[in-house]
Parts: structure tokens; C-alpha cells; sequence
């Protein structure tokens, strides 16, 4: 059976999420921005953790990892490459590394450009892909540490996935992202049904983070950076996408 996902708010704006496996009671939570809402998510589901999954080394994506794996005894995964600023990892992942929780297997993901350590979990059976401030709903993160480059590459490897895999963020940017989506690509008819639905998904208190591939990649704007008519009406026409995507982050870094 697919695992089970709950999308638990945390903080301002983040969003850790409990995967639960039905057919053997494995409990992951992805991400731990805050310990009490994740304890409480639990006790209301009645599910025990068993898995610490850890997207990247910002602090608030790890600031509960070490009392939650006290509370409870959970083996915690993440990536070798940031194993020296990450609490201590008893799965050090690589890219294609799998990730068990259970009797389902994940794939880790290397997405580097908002960190250079950062991964993504994807779970193909279940159509999960956790990607934290990689890809996020409607936009992308910020680049702290890794290139244009690298960041267009990692947001590639998203869209080679299963059309219907939902992406599960690590931030509901929603706002913010759809006014910069809207600004710089207005004619997008997608786009603008989107924009519509998320007012109805955020007065319905849905998770605003969390969309499918499909979706992202006709209105999510940096994903749509190898369009020649997004080029061209930004006057980028000869630029290559890796071009295009940079400029794009550029702009949204000044919006
Ligand atoms: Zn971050
Ligand atoms: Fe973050």
C-alpha cells in the first residue's frame, strides 16, 4: 500500500510532513522545523516514529531533529556531503542512495543550489517527492550557496519524474510566489487558474506547498525557463536556459 502523508505546519511558514507506512506501522517525519506540533500530529493519528528524514542543514529544517530523536528513538537519514553540519546521521545518503521506511523504499535525490548538501526523497510508488527549498510550490529557493547552474540542473532531475508525483515543500511562499509568477509571466493561462484555486485551497485551510509536477511545470515559472516565448518576452532570446533561470532568480531576489 502507498504510504500515508500528512502535511504538518511549523513556525511562520514551514511545513515538516509524517509519512506513515500502513502495512507495518513505520512512521517518517520529513524535515523538523518545531518539535510539539510533529508530537501532536502523531498522538492524533496514534502513530509512532521509527524515521528522521533531513532535507538540508538550515536550521529551521533541523532545529527539533535531536529532541525528537530522543522523544522517540527515530533513525535519522540525511546526506553524507553535509554529514559535518547536520546532527549526527545513522544513514549518511548519496545520490540514488534508497531510503527505508518500512516496507517502502525511497530514492535520495542530490537537488544542490539552495545548499550545496541538499537532497530530496521521492517515494515512485507512492507519488511523494519531498523537496524542502529546492523546488517549492510556484517557485524555487533561494541561492545561499550553490550556482544557477547547479540549481537548473536539480530542478531538471524534478521534472524527469512522473507527471502526478506531488511535491511536498519545505515553505508555503505562496503569495509571494504567485504575485512574481503572475508579474513575470502574465499571459499564462494555467498560471492564472492556479493563482484562482489557491485562494479557494488557502480559505479551505489546504497545504499550500505541496502541488503536483505537472502543475509546477506549466505555471511554476523557473521551471519554465527553456521557453522560447518566456525568453522573448523577456528580451532573453539568445540566452541558454541555465541564462534564463538565473535571470529569472535574479529578478524574483529583487521582488
Ligand atoms: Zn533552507
Ligand atoms: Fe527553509
Amino acid at each position: 500500500m502507498a504510504l500515508e502523508m500528512l502535511a504538518i505546519p511549523c513556525l511562520r511558514d514551514n511545513y515538516a510532513y509524517l509519512l506513515h507506512d500502513p502495512d507495518t506501522g513505520h512512521t517518517a517525519c520529513v524535515d523538523v522545523p518545531d518539535v510539539a506540533p510533529i508530537h501532536d500530529a502523531l498522538a492524533k493519528a496514534g502513530w509512532h516514529l521509527t524515521d528522521i528524514l533531513i532535507t538540508h542543514h538550515h536550521d529551521d529544517h533541523i532545529g527539533g531533529v535531536a529532541r525528537l530523536r530522543e522523544d522517540t528513538g527515530a533513525t535519522v537519514w540525511g546526506a553524507q556531503a553535509d554529514a559535518h553540519r547536520l546532527p549526527p546521521l545513522d544513514h549518511a545518503l548519496k545520490e540514488g542512495d534508497p531510503v527505508r521506511i518500512g516496507s517502502q523504499t525511497g530514492t535520495t535525490i542530490d537537488v544542490p543550489g539552495h545548499t550545496v548538501g541538499h537532497i530530496a526523497f521521492h517515494f515512485p510508488s507512492s507519488r511523494l517527492v519531498f523537496s524542502a527549498d529546492s523546488l517549492m510550490a510556484l517557485g524555487c529557493g533561494r541561492l545561499f550557496e550553490g550556482s544557477p547552474g547547479q540549481m537548473w540542473d536539480s530542478l531538471c532531475k524534478f521534472m524527469a519524474l512522473p507527471g502526478d508525483t506531488l511535491v511536498c515543500s519545505g515553505h508555503d511562499y505562496s503569495k509571494g510566489n504567485a504575485a512574481f509568477a503572475q508579474t513575470v509571466d502574465p499571459e499564462n493561462p494555467a498560471l492564472a487558474a492556479r493563482v484562482a484555486q489557491m485562494e479557494e485551497d488557502r480559505a479551505a485551510g489546504k497545504p499550500m506547498a505541496v502541488a503536483s509536477i505537472s502543475l509546477e511545470m506549466e505555471t511554476n515559472p523557473f521551471l519554465r525557463a527553456s521557453k522560447p516565448y518566456l525568453k522573448e518576452a523577456h528580451r532573453q532570446t539568445d540566452a541558454s536556459d541555465t541564462a534564463m533561470f538565473a535571470y529569472l532568480r535574479g529578478l524574483k531576489d529583487q521582488f
